[in-house]
């Protein structure tokens, strides 16, 4: 049997979210007997707060959310459970950031060398219309998308050498470029790991009695590899479009049979939910 308090950390796009529907209503039932057990639900996801605020909403989430790769947790105001982060009174959260905010990273990508410059096209420069091009987003998510707070997606269009070049240049100024599907995300060292495990030490002092707190990590992709690392239990939700990510820890992974939602609650239920 699990030991709590535990706390479940969830990435969205093909997890928590089905791959191709964006639909979660297989998870309902879960999330509604976690809520029951008054478990927390925390949104890790490579998402902008502005798109993370309707999900939550909609799955009746409100406690924190880990934004942008672990760049930021957001705390609702109104959660009543959990005592504000850090900065406070950021448009109703409060608010604990693990990185530079993206003016920096943005003047890192315009001051460039020149040569770099003809290489790499980035969400700025894109613009809404470029982004709905690259994303198949309606205008409405791709300005949400765009409104980035902390690191900056760039699409790459030289070659593999000068990739390596560039990314150099991004390291030595601080930066830690991740590659992505659609795009390279320039940002400073975050990730979905580390914010995992501030928040559990943040909820084991203020919230519960410095008991250690348990932690499920659920992922799919090759992001969440930090999380699932580092969590007391690592669930792969079973991808329709790629192999489950390779994992280098021993012991507590669970590779849902179901993709997306349905795994996602599978193993939640097995974990946590027993009978
Ligand atoms: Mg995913």
């Amino acid at each position: 049997m699990i030991s709590m308090p535990v706390i479940v950390f969830s990435d969205l796009d093909g997890t928590l979210l089905d791959h191709y529907s964006y639909d979660f209503s297989p998870a309902k039932s879960t999330l509604a007997a976690l809520r029951a057990i008054n478990v927390p639900v925390v949104l890790n996801t490579s998402k902008t707060l502005a798109e993370v605020i309707d999900i939550a909403a909609e799955m009746q989430l409100n406690g924190p959310m880990i934004v942008e790769n672990g760049a930021a947790i957001y705390l609702p105001e109104s959660d009543s459970q959990v005592p504000p982060l850090a900065e406070s009174d950021v448009r109703g959260f409060s608010r604990q950031t693990f990185t530079k905010p993206h003016a920096y990273w943005s003047s890192l990508l315009t001051e460039a060398p020149e040569e770099f410059q003809p290489l790499f096209t980035s969400f700025t420069e894109l613009g809404i219309e470029g982004i709905k091009q690259r994303t198949g987003l309606s205008t409405e998510q791709a300005s949400k998308a765009a409104s980035r707070e902390f690191g900056e997606p760039v699409v790459w269009h030289g070659n593999d050498t000068q990739k390596q070049a560039f990314m150099a240049y991004l390291r030595e100024r601080g930066a830690a470029p991740i590659e992505g599907g659609r795009f390279m995300h320039v940002c400073g060292e975050c990730s979905k790991g580390d914010a995992m495990l501030w928040l559990c030490d943040y909820y084991a002092k203020q919230v519960y009695n410095n008991n250690k707190v348990t932690s499920i990590a659920l992922g799919d992709g090759n992001n969440d590899v930090p999380m699932l690392e580092v969590a007391d239990y690592a669930v792969r939700v079973k991808s329709p479009v790629h192999a489950p990510p390779t994992l280098q820890r021993d012991g507590n992974i669970i590779t849902t049979e179901q993709a997306g939602p349905a795994g996602w609650a599978q193993a939640l239920t097995s974990l946590i939910l027993p009978n």
